[in-house]
């Protein structure tokens, strides 16, 4: 399965209605003998014959005529060399990578067979069986791999096999040779390093190809070192035939049962019956149809391996069947891995295949589930779906839009369950994969699918023992606020129990969910609100309480009002531009002055990301932040005497202060900034004595 292949190879394929004519398409006789063949081939039941051997691999093939030598791209070499030299403990994967090429050549000539286009109009051989074969030769230690689908031209055995053009960014390669050197033996599933795997066991592959409708056949052949040659060749048959000539260490490929038991771990749900030696060997069996009771555990896991391309089991299973308010039969599998750094990004494909009808319309289609499931894998099959779905309409059409709709819904809701049977599991899961919820929740427009998401976050809780997650519906269940769900961003349990934004609502006893990730406070941010909750920051609730600048009863171990009014007017003055206001505040107990601002969590988003290309008055401008002083501590208390009677120091402390303040906030980069003054500062304190 390669993310690599940013070709999307189309599957589109109109069949028979049940009456056997063809429904808005416009084809051929020989289309519908092609497809009626198609439907044969789908069908699960066994026919008569199966048992009988049947087998066209034969040496019918002749090169004829001049060969001409190509070199393979820069890029296509260093694969080859990052191939041959890495040491993959699964070198049986190339088996998987040219039965599933296989697989994709028979699908695209089943498309052009019933597409009723010119090409498959003039096709003399439309005809055909489509098949896969595998033959092993012990004796001249070769495999090899045959297929009756639609072939390659000359040009195309030099576009397909000598370049890596879709995918081959140099970049990309760089990102293959790093997961290499680090020992990473899942690199050719995971990026579909394809036909090129065939190098990992072979000192020579060569390749006999017919595309359809063509009257020569060409070979082409490699060593898998700097160049390749192609050759014109008669009897070459229709279709592909690949003989690898095994490496004296890798005769076990030419081994009968080898094949068998590698075919049986990968290849087993191949869409087209596939013949070792001879003998049928695939269940052509469509698993997402049958009964969820009846299906094992292996089963799963076999499927699950087959269509993510990966080596781990499932790690949640969702089987399910829906005829309303659209016909869904659905089998998503959730990953035990843990993402790879290609899934993080939101350049991969979706890991889930439409089917219509037991028909595959399209590998990794886009838009039946959002971005952010990304790593769900899996089978969607909706008779609802017409099988001349256009790329463009699986785009746009208002049908997969319910369809992707109703799927949501059903993933969210089946995640939900996970949570509540066990949440142990479930916090494994959130570890891994819980960076991809939250991405879903801040690129979501649509607020309802948003809290739905939503249900799945996790916290940790001023009410609860640390490392106690909750979820926003625990919270709510016993939240005495009837409209807001206080949320506090720290980078520890111990910063945030200690955070001076945060004690005034400790000592109202007010349950505060803390979010140690950076994301988290983003994430709260942007939700804005949960099943009609305020979600409030602890810092934004300070800076808009109104409550706790009303410094009229003060009592008699603080500053007076007009004492504090002068004090800020003098710090503000002092402060400069840094500072949009300095107040006075209740709100503070042990702590001698806070800094708010606007909103916190865009803002230390704002220093993480950007700050550093920002000059410092510039970085103030933006941030506009108010200094909150407490007019009860015993600082701030001295400060107050120091305006008149030492200003220097007094400005020093206020400055000081002021910096301390933006590093509790988490608005200053680099605390070391803050030495000098601090020296300055001690310097000045110490002098007296
Ligand atoms: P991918 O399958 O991801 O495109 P591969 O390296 O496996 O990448 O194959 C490269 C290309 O070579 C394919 O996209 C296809 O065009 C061509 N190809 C490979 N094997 C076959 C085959 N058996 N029949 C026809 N074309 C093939
Ligand atoms: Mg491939």
């Amino acid at each position: 399965m390669s993310l690599s292949r940013f070709s999307r190879i189309l599957t589109f394929r109109n069949v028979l209605t049940k009456n056997n004519t063809f429904r808005n398409i416009n084809c051929n006789k020989a289309a519908i003998r092609g497809d009626q063949r198609c439907l044969r081939l789908l069908s699960t039941q066994t026919s008569p014959n199966e048992e009988e051997n049947h087998s066209i691999i034969k040496n019918t093939e002749k090169p004829t005529g001049d060969i001409t030598k190509h070199e393979f791209k820069a890029e296509t070499k260093m694969l080859l060399d990052i191939v041959a030299k890495s040491l993959y403990s699964e070198k049986e994967v190339f088996i998987r990578e040219l039965i599933s090429n296989a697989s994709d050549a028979l699908e695209k000539f089943r498309y052009l067979a019933v597409s009723g286009n010119e090409t498959a109009q003039n096709i003399k051989d439309i005809d055909r069986s489509l098949e896969i074969h595998i033959l092993t030769d012990k004796h001249n230690r070769t495999l090899t791999i045959q297929d009756t689908g639609v072939g390659m031209s000359k040009e195309e055995l030099v576009s397909n096999l000598g370049i890596i053009a879709k995918s081959g960014s140099k970049a990309f390669i760089e990102q293959i040779k790093e997961k290499a050197a680090v020992g990473d033996n899942n690199i050719i599933g995971q990026f579909g390093v394809g036909f090129y795997s065939s190098f990992m066991v072979a000192d020579k592959v060569e390749v006999y190809s017919k595309a359809v409708g063509a009257e020569t056949g060409y070979r082409w052949v490699s060593e898998g070192t700097g160049t390749y040659e192609i050759q014109p060749a008669e009897g070459v048959q229709n279709g592909t035939k690949i003989i690898i000539h095994l490496k004296a260490d890798c005769r076990e490929f030419a081994d009968e049962d080898t094949i068998k038991n590698v075919i049986n771990k990968y290849s087993n749900f191949v869409g087209s019956p596939l013949y070792l030696n001879g003998k049928k060997t695939n269940v052509v069996q469509p698993l997402w149809l049958a009964d969820p009771k009846s299906v094992t555990f292996q089963q799963h896991n076999d499927f699950y391996r087959f269509i993510s391309g990966s080596y781990d089991v499932p790690r949640y299973t969702l089987h399910y069947k829906t005829d309303v308010p659209i016909s869904i039969r659905a089998l998503l599998y959730f990953p035990e891995g843990k993402p790879g750094l290609f899934e993080m990004s939101r350049e991969t494909e979706s890991g889930v295949a439409l089917y219509t009808k037991k028909i595959l319309i399209k590998n990794r289609t886009d838009n039946i589930l959002p971005k952010w499931l990304r790593f769900v894998k899996g089978v969607v099959d909706s008779e609802d779906i017409p099988l001349n779905l256009s790329r463009e309409l699986l785009q746009n059409s208002a049908l997969i839009t319910k369809l992707r709709d109703v799927l949501t819904a059903r993933v969210l809701k089946f995640l939900q369950e996970q949570l509540k049977k066990n949440q142990v599991e479930f916090e494994k899961f959130y570890k891994d994969y819980g960076l991809f919820i939250k991405e879903g929740i801040i690129t979501n427009y649509n607020q309802a699918e948003k809290e739905n998401a939503a249900n799945l976050l996790l916290f940790e809780s001023s009410h609860e023992e640390p490392n106690k997650k909750i979820t926003l519906n625990d919270y709510l269940a016993r939240a005495a606020d009837k409209r807001t769900i206080y949320y506090l961003a720290a980078p520890s349990r111990t910063l945030a129990e200690s955070s001076p934004y945060y004690e005034s609502l400790k000592t109202k006893k007010q349950e505060v969910l803390f979010c140690y990730e950076p994301y988290d406070e983003l994430v709260l941010m942007q939700l804005q609100q949960f099943k009609g909750y305020k979600l409030v920051s602890v810092e934004k609730d300070m800076r808009e309480d109104k409550n706790a600048s009303d410094l009229t009863n003060l009592g008699d171990d603080s500053l007076k009002r007009s004492e504090i009014n002068d004090l800020s007017k003098w710090i503000k003055e002092k402060l400069g531009d840094k500072v949009t206001a300095v107040n006075g505040t209740t709100r503070l107990e042990n702590h001698p002055c806070v800094v708010t601002v606007e909103e916190m969590a865009a803002a230390r988003h704002f220093i993480r990301t950007q700050s550093h290309n920002i000059s410092e008055d510039r970085r103030y401008a933006i941030l506009q932040p108010r200094l909150e002083v407490n007019p009860k501590h015993p600082i701030i208390k001295k400060m107050y005497k120091l305006m008149s009677s030492d200003p220097v120091l007094a400005e020093l402390l206020a400055k000081q202060l002021f910096a301390n303040s933006m590093v509790g906030a988490g608005l200053v980069d680099d605390p070391r900034t803050l030495l000098t003054s601090m020296n300055d500062l001690l310097v000045k304190a110490l002098e007296k004595h």
